[in-house]
């Protein structure tokens, strides 16, 4: 994202543009003001929607614009003296976690996509799989078929929310095994920026299991711990389930240092309470939402 800070108006550059959506944009999402200067005699037009720009006898403009969906540039085209010329252009943004607080899920699915970097690849990776089942909920149900169901909600809640689909991608995306090894490959050759690890929590048969619940984030490079702290803070405001904490843990899928790995344990599905809330549709899309959130505020 850039900063205000950097631009600075010059009319003798007749190439800069300043674009920032309006002050009320979280009411009204798609407006975006542009302002600027540029040739007296220029017609300018923003592209992809043809709207007519109306420069002053002064050279200036100012005008509140109408994006088209899933664009956060804006490019404004000049002709000046018959010749075609595409004008830089600088989108502004802010914060979007901030303004999604206020907005219920739905309108922040929609909102979002236009305040993530372009660049960044999620890869969300549902633990164990096939053969592994990963521990079991109280009816029997394995763990591997919840951290399934809730990657599913992750995509779900981030459909709109990111640029392109292309750039979240799940390591298995059916009851299949796929082995720790091949879930870090499949982050290298995708370019992975940020890998999550969603899983959920179980305790040795010889605990009690009623005095562990919550939410766990695990990570292995201390760089990575405010981000945990971050995924922890935001789960749990979504879904008023209660924190177990951040810890540090060696595991595979998050001891690569090209990406930044968390694991995620969704509650306990050895505690006789949590397991079946955390099982219900209605908290695994809150959690699901939690996640996306942390997400745009980590990205
Ligand atoms: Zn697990």
């Amino acid at each position: 994202m850039k900063s205000k800070k950097k631009l600075k108006y010059n009319k003798k550059n007749t190439d800069l543009i300043w674009v920032y959506p309006p002050n009320k944009w979280t009411s009204n999402y798609k407006q975006t003001f542009i302002y600027g200067w540029s040739n007296p005699k220029a017609k300018l037009f923003v592209e992809n929607i043809k709207q007519k720009i109306k420069v002053h006898p002064s050279g200036n403009f100012a005008q509140i614009i109408k994006l088209p969906d899933k664009k956060n540039i804006v490019k404004l085209v000049q002709i000046l003296n018959g010749k075609l010329k595409i004008i830089t252009r600088h989108v502004l943004v802010k914060n979007p976690v901030r303004a999604c607080r206020r907005m219920p899920p739905q309108t922040i699915k929609t909102k979002l996509r236009y305040f993530t970097k372009n660049n960044t690849v999620i890869i969300i990776d549902p633990g164990h799989g096939g053969k592994e089942h990963g521990t079991h909920s109280p009816k029997g149900i394995p763990e591997s078929h919840f951290n399934l169901q809730i990657a599913k909600e992750i995509t779900v809640a981030a459909n709109g929310c990111l640029p392109s689909k292309r750039q979240i991608y799940l390591t298995r995306s059916t009851d299949k095994f796929v082995s720790l090894k091949q879930r870090v490959n499949f982050a290298k050759k995708k370019k992975c920026n940020l890998f999550i690890s969603i899983h959920h929590n179980a305790l040795p048969d010889n605990e009690d299991p009623n005095r562990h619940s919550g939410i766990g984030i695990y990570y292995t490079h201390n760089h990575i711990k405010p981000i945990a702290e971050k995924f922890l803070n935001l789960i749990t405001k979504e879904t008023k389930l209660k924190k177990y904490g951040v810890f540090k843990r060696d595991f595979a899928v998050t001891r690569p240092d090209f990406y930044r790995g968390i694991l995620i344990e969704c509650g306990f599905l050895t505690h006789p309470i949590e397991s079946n809330i955390i099982t219900s549709k209605q908290i695994q899309e809150k959690i699901a939402t939690g996640i996306v959130k942390a997400t745009l505020a980590t990205v």
